[in-house]
């Protein structure tokens, strides 16, 4: 092969006895845990927010900026299921660029893998035990999701992704709730499909195992909108859409049909301003359509402490590095009017 071959790794088992789980920690993942499986076994009537900023890419502002959401979750706790992202690996549209935490703790220095490792475990921990709250990430490299799978409330399959294999049948022996996303092209029968793999067992190789997985029953699905032939971005959460989901679900036998919708992404032009308005509109179809208020168990935000991005050195404090996110006083309102609203 043409690579080389820099250190070995620890591997997940070693890296969760550096940093292990304590008891505290336990119990609040266990009880939210509760919570978030309610609300996607359609058991709850709470709205599930999975908000934050694209990507982590600094401890500090991340943890800052999840205290605050713990704020706001205390105000809205009968309603709202609050779901802190926190991105720690970024896929990217060309294979250039940031790749996240994971890759580079230090965005502005050269990719450090083990640093990267622990920094994504410690992040992830630091917030369950400072702010009370289990987080998102993306499962972006299946083969890693052991390095947090005590850890995380919800996972992500994303839209490069959510069309192999791999994610899938990995996707079939995680716990929690795990959105596979439409593809970029906007396809939802590969998403469909995704959501079925993920629903039943499997058997597999993974990190060197011949491997079992038990299926996901709250495997579901995340509109994030599409882009056509010419690159011009589509959204996927009108009311048509829904319906349109709705019925896919019921032909499906799938089991807790679900739908988290992306507010962000294709779905806002990655006009992340757009987000409060595309909220709005899929509450109010809720409230018109109790099959669309069934099928739609939350949204997903893009939200972080300022306004917009900035590239990599501009060294903006809460500044998005990847897409653009809502600055925290338009979020802090968001989620408010969200509670109202509902
Ligand atoms: C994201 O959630 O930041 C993301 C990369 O989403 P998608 O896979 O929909 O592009
Ligand atoms: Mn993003």
């Amino acid at each position: 092969m043409n690579m080389e071959f820099v250190r070995k790794l620890a591997i997940p088992m070693e890296v969760k006895e550096m940093y292990p789980l304590t008891g505290a920690m336990a119990a609040v993942i266990e009880q939210r845990q509760a919570e978030i499986n309610a609300i996607f076994a359609g058991k709850s009537e709470k709205f599930a927010l999975i908000i934050g900023p694209c990507s982590a890419d600094n401890e500090e502002s991340v943890i800052d900026y999840i205290s605050r959401l713990a704020r706001v979750q205390a105000q809205v706790a009968d309603k709202i299921c609050i779901i802190p992202r926190i991105y720690t690996n970024k896929p990217r549209t060309t294979g250039d660029g940031y790749k996240g935490l994971l890759h580079q703790p230090d965005p502005s220095n050269k990719p450090d893998l083990f640093k990267g490792i622990i920094a994504t475990r410690k992040l992830h921990m630091r917030a369950i035990q400072e702010t009370g709250l289990s987080c998102a990430d993306e499962m972006l490299y299946a083969q890693n999701h052991k390095y947090l799978d005590d850890l995380l409330a919800y996972v992500a399959v994303g839209a490069r992704s959510v069309e192999d294999q791999e994610h899938r049948l990995t996707a079939s022996g995680i716990e929690v709730p795990v959105g596979m996303k439409n593809p970029t092209g906007g396809d939802l029968t590969i998403m469909m499909n995704a959501i079925t793999a993920a629903q039943h067992r499997h058997t597999f190789i993974y990190r060197g195992w011949e491997a079992h997985s038990m299926g996901n029953p709250y495997a579901h699905a995340i509109l994030r909108g599409y882009v056509d032939k010419f690159g011009k971005s589509h959204p996927n959460y009108h009311y048509e859409d829904l319906i349109a989901l709705a019925g896919l679900y019921a032909e499906s036998g799938l089991q807790h049909p679900a739908c988290i919708v992306d507010t962000n992404h294709a779905n806002s032009g990655k006009d992340p301003f757009a987000q409060p308005r595309i909220a709005e509109e899929v509450l109010h179809n809720r409230r018109l359509n109790p099959e669309i208020r069934t099928l739609v168990k939350g949204l997903m935000i893009e939200s972080y402490i300022e306004d917009g991005a900035q590239k990599i050195g501009e060294g903006c404090y809460g500044k998005s590095i990847t897409d653009p996110c809502l600055g925290w006083e338009k979020s802090e309102r968001l989620i408010l009017d969200i509670a109202d609203a509902l």
